[in-house]
């Protein structure tokens, strides 16, 4: 079995991140900046936030954060989205969610800039995917990460069935898309999914992105499968785990992700790319 070391790879894009964000602003006068928005005070976001703030400082980028009470108007979102759109210093839009309740999530993704999108939640950046990889600009950063992933541990997906347990439009569906890009068969599952054991003990990689704790058992894989655990979800001692039974599935995986320490930094890092990216294509610099 092989830990495949998130956090390790990560680090990794920052340091080149930071090179290349040092050269932008000496040789194009451009620094990459990022506007975050958070409505409310949601713990979880909070701490993403952080994270996220972290990683700018790592690499250069430059963070700008707009923080709203929870009684913020969706037309008054709107409004900030439009002048963050309208602002040529102003290279990436991240809008955190959770929304509160009042706000339609779709018609707030709706309204950044898809050149601006560096989530890659916007339907022009997801359904781009659809075309192939040549054409997946701005990709949603999760399963962006998980395909980092594979590559850094040179595991190939090609000709490979792969599992994909949670089918959300941020994490499950366009990883599926990313996989079968790269000529794996995928297998979505999700809430409605009958018998899901059956889609994954034949498996020979398991991606989970559900939020429900050991919902993979052992039982349920193959021996030398790959397990990409994106789950989050915070046990009663206050600890994070993934979807996985990571103890009882470690020895019988060939790869398996930590749950904190794979996905999560590596969605991160994938933001700080898409905003460097981002920030290029806008000022047209390849
Ligand atoms: P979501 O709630 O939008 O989607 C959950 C999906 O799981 C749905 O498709 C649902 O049908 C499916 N599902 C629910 N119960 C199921 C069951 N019993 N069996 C099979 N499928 C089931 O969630 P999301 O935003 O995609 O996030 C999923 C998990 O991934 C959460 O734990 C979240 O915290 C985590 N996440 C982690 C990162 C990261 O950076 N590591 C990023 C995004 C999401």
């Amino acid at each position: 079995m092989a830990l495949i070391d998130g956090k390790k790879i990560a680090n990794e894009i920052y340091e080149n991140l930071a090179v290349e964000v040092q050269k932008l602003t000496r040789e194009n006068n451009l620094q990459p900046k990022l506007a975050v928005i958070l409505v409310g005070d949601n713990a979880a976001s909070l701490s993403y936030i952080k994270q996220k703030r972290k990683a700018c400082e790592k690499t250069g980028i430059q963070w700008v954060q707009f923080d709203y009470e929870e009684s913020l108007t969706q037309d008054e979102l709107l409004k900030k989205i439009q002048e963050l759109n309208e602002d040529n210093s102003i290279h990436g839009i991240l809008v955190q969610l959770p929304l509160p309740e009042h706000f339609e999530v779709p018609k707030v993704i709706r309204a950044i800039d898809p050149h601006k999108d560096v989530d890659g939640f916007t339907a022009y950046n997801l359904g781009k995917m659809f075309l192939g990889t040549e054409f997946e600009d701005l990709p949603p950063c999760t399963p962006a990460g998980v395909i980092k992933m594979l590559e850094y541990y040179d595991i190939d997906p090609e000709g490979m069935n792969v599992t994909i347990v949670g089918a959300s439009n941020i994490v499950g569906k366009p990883l599926a898309t990313m996989l079968l890009n790269r000529g794996a068969t995928p297998t979505i599952c999700h809430i409605k999914t009958k018998d899901l054991k059956s889609h994954t003990i034949n498996a020979d990689m398991v991606c989970v992105a559900v939020g429900r704790p050991n919902l993979i058992t052992e039982d349920m894989v193959k021996e030398g499968v790959v397990i990409i655990d994106i789950g989050v979800n915070r046990k009663d001692d206050g600890k994070l785990c993934g979807d996985c039974d990571f103890e009882r599935i470690e020895p019988k995986a060939s790869y398996i992700t930590p749950v904190p320490g794979g996905a999560g930094p590596m969605t991160v890092a994938c933001l700080m790319e898409n905003t460097v990216k981002a920030a290029k294509r806008l000022n047209n610099i390849s």
